[in-house]
């Protein structure tokens, strides 16, 4: 699927997990949950756009901004040890180790460590990316470091599926910040 496709999705999930949180919350775990919802494309390398994965490492930093400026950082060793799996994650092949449940296991611990109140709305942010993603033609190796891989074929990553995807994420978003501040 789409790198804006899994924001838009990864978006409207955050703000629907914290709809009832306080304000601060809400803006630093929805920015976990984009990270979380893009980051695994960060392994795109030669096939996808070689530029997509310094998109995806650049707009993550910027989300993670959102939670150290607020000072929900409490381990920064936790948040490199995450940033290290990240690059380990970008040199692997496409659609193995960064969108896997090992990864998933990896990177949640480490949110929960540095950031303790976000780890959730990280990982309901991957899980839609790897559901996104199996739905899709291109196999998913969910259980890496297994070689078995799982794709249920049912549409194209760039696709009128993935522009549609894209378009209820972000009326959703909308909607729900609207309902927000009511
Ligand atoms: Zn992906």
């Amino acid at each position: 699927m789409q790198s804006h496709t899994h924001a838009a999705v990864g978006a409207c999930i955050g703000a629907a997990m914290t709809i009832n949180a306080p304000v601060e919350v809400a803006a630093a775990g929805t920015a976990v949950a984009v990270v979380g919802a893009i980051i695994s494309d960060i392994d795109v390398g030669g096939t996808g756009k070689r530029s997509t994965s310094w998109l995806v490492a650049g707009c993550s930093a910027a989300l993670m901004a959102v939670p150290v400026v607020l000072g929900m950082v409490q381990q920064w060793a936790a948040l490199g040890l995450f940033v290290l799996t990240c690059v380990y994650g970008a040199l692997q092949e496409h659609r193995s180790f960064m969108h896997s449940i090992f990864a998933m296991v990896l990177l949640v611990a480490a949110i929960y460590v540095a950031m303790p109140n976000l780890p959730l709305y990280f990982a309901a942010g991957f899980l839609s990316h790897l559901l996104l993603d199996i739905i899709t033609h291109r196999p998913v190796q969910l259980l890496y470091p297994l070689e078995k891989s799982v794709s249920l074929k049912l549409c194209y990553s760039k696709s009128r599926a993935s522009q549609l995807l894209f378009l209820l994420g972000c009326a959703g978003t909308i909607i729900l910040i609207i309902i927000r501040f009511l």
